[in-house]
């Protein structure tokens, strides 16, 4: 089969860099296109010297509707607003739409699912195989263990990051309640400050820690009475990330539209 083209889009971010060196040194995927916002200095580049690669002869552009019409999928790890302009156009041009985006509202979910009535996304808080085989460990130590154990979900991450708690930190607080069988929207306690007052037996709670470099550290502690179980994973490098998403977009080509998610990908869901 021929080489599947992807469009990076955010190309000239953090997560848009890792994933145009991610395809190049992959089989199977070609960049087929790289699109940054209009009046980004990036525009007229070479993505492959954007990226610290030799040319790709693929350049940077504002104008995302001539590539999606000719792609195959996109790797969309932008800003929630980008995103739903990507969305409308990935389900237009019926092509596969990968979702990293973080920070999304209930209102952006519910257009993101009208999108995947046309075209197949693939939407996750967290890419990597590692935080994905974490979840579905949450969820069965969220299930063994009952309410006697308070659950507390700590994230760190670099100090650029906008959006609190992380998409990976939410992830894993929803695979927690679905293991409690609770509906985390009731049990979520975001934050803490002040005279918060005792600890509401069932909740489950985020901590933020923000600095420096640092890619992704999570870590879900289940705290029972003199006996505490902790879940950790540390991200290394993004390119675990960048992975999984070339990953997820080789998995939905043919696929029939629909929003799915990296545990559909990678067979964790149940
Ligand atoms: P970043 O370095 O800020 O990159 C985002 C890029 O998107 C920037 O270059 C930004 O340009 C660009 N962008 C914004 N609006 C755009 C538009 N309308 N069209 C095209 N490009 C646009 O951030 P990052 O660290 O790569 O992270 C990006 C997102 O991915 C965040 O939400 C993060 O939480 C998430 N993330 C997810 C995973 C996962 O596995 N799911 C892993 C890592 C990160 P400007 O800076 O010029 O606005």
């Amino acid at each position: 089969m021929a080489d599947m083209r992807l469009i990076v889009v955010g190309a000239a971010g953090r997560m848009g860099k890792t994933l145009i060196r991610t395809i190049a040194g992959m089989e199977g995927v070609t960049v087929a296109g790289a699109v940054e916002r209009a009046g980004s200095p990036e525009i007229g580049r070479d993505a492959g010297l954007l990226a610290g690669l030799e040319p790709l002869g693929v350049t940077v552009t504002d104008d995302p509707l001539p590539l999606f019409a000719a792609a195959e999928g996109v790797l969309d790890f932008t800003r929630p607003a980008a995103t739903l302009e990507f969305a409308e156009l990935a389900a237009q041009a019926r092509i596969v739409h990968v979702i990293g985006t973080t920070g999304l509202s209930d209102a952006d979910n519910d257009r993101i699912r009208a999108a995947a009535r046309h075209a197949v996304v693939v939407k996750s808080g967290n890419m990597s195989l590692g935080v994905n085989l974490l979840a579905l460990l949450v969820r069965q130590a969220a299930r063994a263990l009952d309410a006697d154990f308070d659950i507390e979900v700590v994230e760190m991450h670099h100090r650029m990051k906008v959006d609190a708690p992380s998409g990976t930190a939410l992830m894993l607080g929803e695979a927690a309640a679905r293991g409690r069988g609770i509906d985390l929207g009731d049990h979520a306690v975001r934050s803490r400050d002040g005279h918060t007052g005792a600890r509401r037996r069932g909740d489950i709670g985020f901590a933020t820690l923000r600095g420096g470099t640092v890619i992704g550290e999570h870590a879900v502690v289940l705290a029972g009475e003199f006996e505490r179980v902790e879940l950790v994973h540390k991200a290394e490098d993004r390119s675990i990330f960048a992975r999984g998403a070339v990953k997820a977009a080789l998995w939905g080509r043919g696929r029939k539209p629909g929003l799915y998610s990296m545990a559909d990908v990678l067979g964790l869901s149940d």
